[in-house]
């Protein structure tokens, strides 16, 4: 986005005085629009049009996601779309409704663009049996241009409870060469807080299996502010994940909101960390992770400072989607299974949340989309602030005016008055010709970019807590 080196990173302090005056809530920015904002009137006839236009650029990339809903057993911190089930007829169902639901895209938009991303999540995606796995991939392989070089990057998320290390070799041989593994705490107290029993031994041995399979990077999925958790037994944690040492820790912020997820009930409320505890954790986990090697690249992602997301960034060409930060080139992302979201570059499509309405539109011969948008003039420009300072750190005026026919101070002359306090506290700096983030700016990314964001009034209380 941005054509400027990236300043260099500089280390992370979490600041309580700044925390508590900004610790609003806020979207995770992984969209602009955000999901919140999806309405009715983008219908299965906007998104098959959508579909069509993609042909127009028969030459980009395309990424993929595929959501598996099915889980084991239930996780009590979970905020996830699933359905837990020990049922494994029900996946066989579902692959089925996915064939038809990728047939249906394939029609609608042709098979000429190369899928370079591909992205299977849930639920829990190793809930497919090999052969089911098999047969996805297989499907995908009808139905789209998936490509077998070194450009690709297909990843899955690994439960490490329902793997061992053949279902590693054949993932490996059926394309994916990059794991993200759900460790969220090694803790055997915090483990039976959120019943989520995953030793070290286990990760382990997958960890180094991967290595020793060739797969080309491993994310580790952890959380802070959990139940049990103490800032020393998080040290404790860390200690043997950095020993693992894995390309990427992505590193969630906890938000207990019972009323929104029922399985959040289930958590003592009492044993949760207070605040100021998560502050410290944060504090603490930011100092080892950095000082063994990890840089902070924002919105609670560590990477080693090789990683494609830590040069991406230097060189202002970060980009994020609905899987997270992420260095694809291509503007559209298609989504299948219950609940995806599409992300195109004019706008979004989500399908039914729910499997039977799902199910129901697939046996109609129709897409599942249930909501979407189009993006508007005056998303475009907002967006395109929003993703520079969330990826890249920074926002060149110039760049924006590239791309948009106006004067980037007059378009945001209310904005940019806004920005002042945050400029005080030195969240940012402000220059005739580009918005910075300084370091401590980026603890609070989500409240820099709310202050671009258009719609950030209409859903406060469905947002998690900033931190
Ligand atoms: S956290 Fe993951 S594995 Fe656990 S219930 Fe939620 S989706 Fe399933």
């Amino acid at each position: 986005m941005s054509h400027f080196p990236a300043p260099p990173p500089e280390a992370v302090h979490w600041d309580k005085a700044i925390i508590d005056k900004y610790d609003s809530r806020g979207p995770r920015y992984t969209s602009y629009p955000t999901a919140l904002e999806f309405n009715q009137l983008f219908d299965v006839k906007a998104h098959e049009g959508v579909l069509a236009g993609l042909q127009e650029h028969p030459y980009e990339s395309l990424s993929i996601y595929i959501h598996i809903p099915f889980c084991r057993d239930i996780c009590y911190y979970c905020a996830c779309n699933k359905v837990v089930t020990r049922d494994e007829k029900q996946a066989e169902t579902y692959l089925a409704y996915l064939e038809k639901e990728m047939a249906l895209v394939s029609k609608a938009m042709g098979r000429s663009r190369k899928v370079t991303q591909l992205h299977l999540g849930g639920g829990t995606p190793t809930f497919l049996s090999s052969g089911q796995l098999t047969r996805l991939v297989h499907s995908l392989a009808q139905n789209f241009h998936m490509v077998d070089d070194d450009s690709r990057e297909y990843s899955i998320e690994i439960d490490p409870r329902t793997v061992n290390t053949s279902d590693l070799a054949l993932l490996k041989g059926l394309g994916f060469n990059r794991l993200s593994l759900g460790v969220q705490d090694f803790s055997p107290k915090v483990q039976k807080a959120i019943n989520r029993i995953n030793d070290v031994t286990l990760v382990r041995n997958l960890t180094v299996a991967a290595r020793s399979l060739g797969y080309e990077s491993i994310n580790f999925d952890l959380i802070y502010g959990l139940p049990e958790q103490t800032p020393a037994s998080l040290k404790e944690t860390l200690d043997q994940v950095i020993e693992l040492n894995p390309d990427r820790i992505a590193f969630y912020n906890y938000a207990h909101m019972p009323d929104r997820f029922t399985s959040q009930r289930a958590i003592d409320r009492m044993t949760l960390p207070t605040a100021d505890q998560k502050i410290d954790m944060l504090n603490s986990l930011s100092e080892q992770l950095c000082d063994n090697g990890y840089r902070y690249i924002g919105m609670d992602h560590f990477v080693k400072p090789t990683d494609k997301l830590a040069t991406a960034q230097q060189q202002g060409r970060l980009l994020r989607n609905f899987q997270g930060y992420s260095v694809s080139k291509s503007q559209d992302l298609i989504g299948l299974g219950v609940s995806s979201i599409s992300g195109f570059r004019q706008a979004f499509a989500q399908n039914e949340k729910d499997i039977p309405a799902y199910y129901a539109a697939l046996d109609n011969n129709t897409l599942a989309t249930c909501k979407g948008l189009f993006k508007t003039e005056d998303d475009f420009r907002r967006e395109f602030v929003i993703m520079a300072l969330i990826c890249n750190l920074q926002l060149n005026f110039a760049d924006w005016e590239k791309r948009f026919p106006d004067n980037f101070s007059v378009y945001f002359t209310d904005e940019l008055a806004a920005l002042k306090t945050m400029e005080q506290d030195d969240l940012i700096k402000i220059s005739q010709d580009n918005i910075h983030v300084t370091s401590k700016g980026r603890c609070l990314l989500r409240a820099i970019c709310m202050n671009f964001d258009a719609y950030h009034s209409n859903h406060l209380q469905l947002h998690s807590k900033v931190i």
